[in-house]
């Protein structure tokens, strides 16, 4: 699949529900709505349209969401999607997820096929964590994070770079990676859905982040890439690896392989416009067979916009309304 601008599409993320059981304050607001069940597809409903495009392509999956792993019996879709892997045409399935569900999960989601995981954690401090979250607790989240590693998964932990929240805690994190043997992602906060708050007090450029930490550790590029968004530095005093995504001080959209569909089916095929195709409605119709459908998504990619343009400033409105819970992370 080639978009307008000549971008392979090969990369889909999947958001298998946009209910989550914490309510981080950059993500959600602390009330949300959640859709009813049945606008919500069933995991067969996912299943099909992810082999849909697995035929036309798409050769890595993420499942996100919400917390993906918090939607019953999502282990089948992993299973269904994990059989795919090799001959099928998938070359690789992994998860982001928040680690609450990790310690029950982490041996299923390896024998479901699953190597790689993010893991979403944005401080070590449980005082924080708790404030991060609205209620959460940091000590499942750890104990499903090495529940990961003892499984066999390799693990990513993703921050997001909070000014005033977290930004004195990198230094402790990188080390405490390295030690592991995690690699650490920061990303920029972007402007995505009412949060009940004011982003201009959240935002840190990683610009800046990167030079503070260039003090005390020595980072130099790294060629490594996993498809993704994120510029890799190796660490030299750790072994591991600094990724750094950054939507905001610089965009990577000329290098976008991705598009991302939301669990009642409507691709959007930018994280940052509103442009976006429904699907749900052509996977229904009976009339409607493979062909069809593939032609439904063949026609949103011949849409994909250039990029995004997110802005924070004080008095703007979220560059788009959906929360990144909706689109999936
Ligand atoms: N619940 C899962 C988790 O916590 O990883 C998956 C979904 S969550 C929406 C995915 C990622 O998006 C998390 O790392 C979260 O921190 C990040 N995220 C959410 N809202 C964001 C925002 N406005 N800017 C940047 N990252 C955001």
């Amino acid at each position: 699949m080639l978009d307008p601008f000549g971008r392979r599409i090969s990369y889909l993320r999947v958001s298998v529900t946009d209910r989550c059981d914490l309510r981080c304050v950059y993500c959600m607001a602390e009330d949300m709505t959640f859709l009813p069940k049945k606008e919500v597809l069933s995991l067969e409903e996912l299943d099909r349209l992810c082999g849909t495009f697995i035929g036309l392509g798409v050769e890595r999956i993420r499942l996100t969401g919400g917390e993906p792993l918090v939607r019953k019996n999502v282990i089948s879709l992993f299973r269904n999607l994990g059989a795919r892997i090799g001959a099928g045409g998938l070359k690789e399935l992994t998860v982001t997820t928040n680690g609450s569900q990790l310690t029950k999960m982490a041996d299923d989601l390896y024998s479901a096929g699953v190597r790689r995981i993010n893991v979403s954690l944005d401080t070590l401090d449980p005082q924080k964590f708790a404030a991060i979250t609205r209620w959460g607790k940091l000590e499942p989240t750890l104990d499903g994070i090495f529940a990961a590693k003892a499984a066999g998964l390799k693990v990513k932990i993703n921050a997001v770079a909070l000014k005033g929240v977290n930004e004195e805690e990198y230094d402790r994190m990188l080390a405490w990676c390295g030690e592991h043997g995690f690699d650490l992602t920061l990303i920029e906060t972007m402007p995505m859905g009412d949060i009940s708050g004011d982003r201009t007090d959240q935002y840190l450029p990683l610009s800046l982040v990167r030079e503070r930490l260039a003090k005390t550790w020595t980072l130099t590029d790294s060629g490594h890439t996993t498809g993704g968004p994120a510029r890799y530095y190796d660490v030299a005093q750790t072994g591991g690896r600094l990724g750094l995504i950054t939507p905001m001080t610089h965009n990577f959209c000329e290098s976008c392989n991705r598009v991302r569909l939301t669990c009642t089916g409507t691709l959007y095929m930018c994280l940052g416009q509103d442009d976006a195709a429904d699907l749900r409605a052509p996977l229904r119709d009976p009339d409607l067979d493979d062909d069809g459908l593939r032609e439904k998504i063949l026609a949103a990619i011949a849409r994909k916009p250039k990029g995004h343009d997110f802005i924070i400033g004080r008095a703007r409105a979220p560059a788009v309304a959906r929360h990144m819970s909706v689109t999936g992370g």
